[in-house]
């Protein structure tokens, strides 16, 4: 008889670990309360990359004239990017939902819950489904995390969930957080043609990102005009019949605006899942000490997705999805290669658009490690002047012994798509000499990598 495999949530994480273990032979019951896709589809990737785009090809537009265009001046309907963004929602969820049922997996819309450590109920329109499991997965996210100082009201105070986009363009935004997800809505907001002012509680923008990196950022932000509040925390925040909202700052500095973003992080769903009564050793809202395979203390409760508290991005939580059907599946016995989360690579879709991979420069110096550092700057690439961007660099950063690619940085336009190329290499402990070696397109940005690793 086949393994049973019951999964609570259909975000990348389950998704990928039920047509994975599906077609690997096991029996699989995927639960999925919302839409399939996840928190993914619906609120986080898509939408805010459909958003920035959109603006990304205003700015376009707008900078028409360097093209050997009539400038010209767009505007955004509301309405119309509203629908894009529920029309592609939709579409993902049914290609998701075409591909597991073409791999034969149970899907229940409903909400699941543990009721021991080999049992799954899930409470559906139709009443109570139960399920038993050989091995268990639960992979059902988080939400953006509310600060005590807030409550927000999908009006005026918004977290990341209400603004695909908001029932009102914003006039002012003001975004509190300055990591990943807030720089890209400040970008959004700005190219949309908000005023923006951003709250950043260090004094760098992207605070874990190489400094030159967040620098070439930070300067996009000041030539567009946003507002920047270094050293900053937010601790209180008004209605004000004026303008809308007044935020108070811990160094007494206020920003008044038409509307507040919170970008401040997320909080993982497991309440409601009964894990502590099915025996998982929680701590706090995580599960305690996962293994290598993302396994708790009960070794077929697995945990994957952005609930297992590794590195909260999509990518990872599909690997981590294929990683556990192969462990469930006996493959991990054969050819397993755990994830190695430092190797993971990750884009930020801003203007310019930055992504990273492995080692970067301020690390090796930080830990003292001999490494030999390349950078190229786009501005010297034809097909940069031909895309009429010059903007940005690509950085390597390699073994001087080996030659082997440690990591890398690209900031520019496509920088999401180029960085393939490094994580490639950084995965597969490639040398520069094999990324110079290889015959690029020419005109292309990645001559620039090319270039870099001569
Ligand atoms: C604004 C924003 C933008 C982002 N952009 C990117 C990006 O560009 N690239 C990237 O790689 N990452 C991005 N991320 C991160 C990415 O969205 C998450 O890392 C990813 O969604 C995690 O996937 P997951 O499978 O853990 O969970 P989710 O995508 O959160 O899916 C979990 C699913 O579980 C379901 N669920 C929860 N509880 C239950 C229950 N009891 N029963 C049944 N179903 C349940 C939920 O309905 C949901 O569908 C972004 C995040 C944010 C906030």
């Amino acid at each position: 008889m086949s393994l049973s495999f019951v999964i609570i949530g259909g975000g990348p994480a389950g998704v990928s670990a039920a047509t994975n273990a599906a077609r690997l032979g096991a029996e699989v019951t995927l639960i999925e309360r919302d839409v399939l896709g996840g928190a993914a589809n619906l609120w986080d990737c898509i939408p805010s990359k459909a958003m920035i785009v959109t603006g990304g090809e205003l700015n376009q537009i707008r900078s028409s004239a360097g093209m050997g265009l009539e400038s010209m001046d767009p505007h955004v309907d509301i309405d119309a990017l509203r629908s894009r963004i529920s029309v592609m929602t939709a579409k993902l969820a049914d290609s998701n939902r075409r591909l597991l049922e073409s791999q034969n997996v149970n899907l229940v819309s409903g909400t699941g819950r543990l009721v021991d450590d080999h049992t799954v109920v899930a409470t559906t329109a139709s009443g109570e489904q139960t399920f038993s499991a050989d091995a268990i997965l639960v992979s059902t996210g988080s939400r953006p995390r509310i600060p005590d100082w807030c409550s927000p009201d999908g009006d005026r105070v918004l977290t990341t969930r209400d603004a695909y986009p908001p029932q009102s363009m914003p006039e002012h935004l003001i975004v509190v957080g300055s990591g990943v997800t807030g720089v890209e809505f400040v970008h959004m907001f700005s190219s949309f043609g908000s005023k923006v002012t951003l709250i950043v509680s260090r004094q760098q923008v992207l605070p874990t990102k190489d400094p030159e990196v967040a620098a070439a950022l930070e300067s996009d932000f000041l030539r567009r005009g946003v507002q920047l509040y270094k050293g900053a925390r937010a601790v209180g925040l008004e209605r004000t019949e004026a303008s809308g909202v007044l935020l108070r700052c811990d160094d007494g500095r206020t920003a008044e605006g038409s509307h507040i973003l919170l970008a401040i992080g997320s909080q993982p769903n497991s309440e409601g899942l009964g894990l502590a009564e099915a025996g998982v050793q929680m701590d706090g809202p995580w599960v305690k000490s996962l293994d290598h395979h993302l396994r708790s203390n009960i070794a077929h409760i697995y945990v994957a997705g952005d609930l297992s508290g590794k590195l909260p991005l999509a990518s990872v939580a599909s690997m981590q999805g294929r990683k556990i059907a192969e462990h469930v599946m006996g493959l991990h016995k054969v050819d397993h290669k755990h994830i190695d989360y430092e190797k993971a690579a990750s884009a930020i879709f801003t203007e310019p658009e930055i992504a990273d991979v492995g080692l970067a420069e301020a690390d090796a110096f930080a830990e003292g490690r001999k490494v030999r550092v390349t950078k190229v700057p786009f501005g010297s690439q034809a097909k940069a002047l031909i895309n009429n961007d010059p903007r940005g660099f690509v950085k390597i950063i390699s073994d001087p012994a080996t030659g082997v690619v440690l990591g890398g940085s690209i900031v520019g336009r496509h920088a999401a798509e180029l960085i393939s190329v490094l994580a490639l290499a950084v995965t597969n402990s490639l040398t520069v000499s094999d990324i110079a070696e290889s015959l690029f397109v020419h005109p292309a940005l990645s001559e620039a990598l090319a270039e870099a690793a001569e």
